[in-house]
């Protein structure tokens, strides 16, 4: 099947299967470039669902540009809050400062500058001059990648094919319809073309499908085995005599930079008087890093970290923590210990 008739047929299907996102219309750019650009930071590395009610409350908090690039860091920390990677978060926020003062308030369009923005990488770009300027970019990313390898049943590890997969990604692209195009692809790797159970019978590509029927199917793309870093470290529950707790904010560099925190260490324990020792634990998965910490409760009327403060337990939520962090609160909580 040519090329031209495979996305005509995923254009024909996207019309009547296409999800409705709010960040996105049929028919061409969605009307406001700031709703795409939100929804690109928030889409990275999160899944649709979860994305949905974030994204609702920071266009509702924040509806604009400029709105975003007045807020506080707090702000944003906090309607960021629960959807991880933060990163995302300071970066959003910077770039709305610079479209604000760099742009007068407008995106760019061409590629060169949308990548010169902080948080836009190629992936990024593409989709946001896409769905927000109807512009003739293909999107490459993990929904995209499993569909062309099965289409064309290329079984090497995805991470060795990455051009032959952006090749042929490419030629498939419908530069009259970008935007839509690039919704439909992105609705049949999460709907029909999906890594479990692929449902090639409701497949607009099935007869082009070099993969359909095939035992192999579930395993394409291949992938290259990373071993996640095994990191094991202390947490510090510190309440005061008033039943105060000691947080303190983590530096502006790194992972989780800029959120609330209780003390901790990614490895060994930090250099504090411990009462006794504990078998309270949890264990945390980052992308690469699989983390566990061993919860330490004391107490104790002076902060033994020079940048620590002691908040009450109800003022805890007016604090951007880290999904980590609230898991070692929760269990803490649960275990009786604070
Ligand atoms: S036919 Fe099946 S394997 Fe092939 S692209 Fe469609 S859903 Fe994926």
């Amino acid at each position: 099947m040519k090329e031209n008739d495979l996305s005509a047929r995923l254009l024909d299907w996207y019309e009547l299967n296409g999800r409705s996102l709010p960040w996105r219309i049929k028919g061409g750019a969605h009307p406001d470039p700031y709703a795409v650009f939100v929804s690109e930071f928030m889409l990275q590395q999160t899944t649709v669902k979860t994305v949905l009610g974030y994204f609702e409350r920071f266009m509702r908090r924040l509806p604009t540009v400029e709105s975003l690039a007045s807020a506080t860091e707090e702000e944003v920390f906090s309607l960021w809050q629960g959807l991880g990677y933060y990163s995302r978060a300071r970066s959003l926020h910077e770039t709305a400062k610079t479209v604000v003062r760099d742009h007068g308030g407008k995106f760019p369009r061409t590629r060169a500058e949308v990548q010169k923005l902080k948080g836009f990488g190629a992936y990024t770009a593409a989709s946001f001059l896409a769905l927000a300027f109807n512009m003739p970019e293909t999107v490459v990313d993990g929904n995209v990648t499993r569909i062309i390898c099965r289409l064309y049943h290329l079984t090497a590890p995805a991470a060795s094919m990455k051009k032959l997969i952006a090749d042929k990604a490419v030629a498939i692209t419908d530069c009259r319809r970008p935007a839509d195009y690039a919704s439909a692809i992105m609705d049949l790797g999460a709907t029909v073309c999906t890594p479990k159970k692929p449902q090639c019978l409701l497949c607009p590509w099935q007869s082009a499908c070099l993969s359909r029927g095939r035992p192999d199917v579930e395993q394409i793309p291949a992938q290259s085995k990373i071993a996640k870093q095994e990191k094991s470290g202390a947490v510090y529950l510190i309440t005061d005599s008033a039943g105060r707790i000691l947080i303190r904010r983590r530096s502006e560099k790194g992972l989780l930079s800029g959120l609330w925190e209780f003390p901790w260490t990614a490895e060994g324990c930090l250099p504090l008087p411990l009462a006794h020792a504990s078998d309270l634990q949890i264990t945390h998965v980052f992308t690469h890093i699989r983390q566990t910490l061993t919860i330490y409760c004391r107490q104790t009327d002076e902060s033994p970290i020079a940048d620590g403060i002691f908040v009450a337990p109800f003022e805890l939520d007016q604090y951007p923590f880290s999904t980590m962090m609230k898991k070692v609160y929760r269990k803490a909580l649960a275990a009786g210990k604070i």
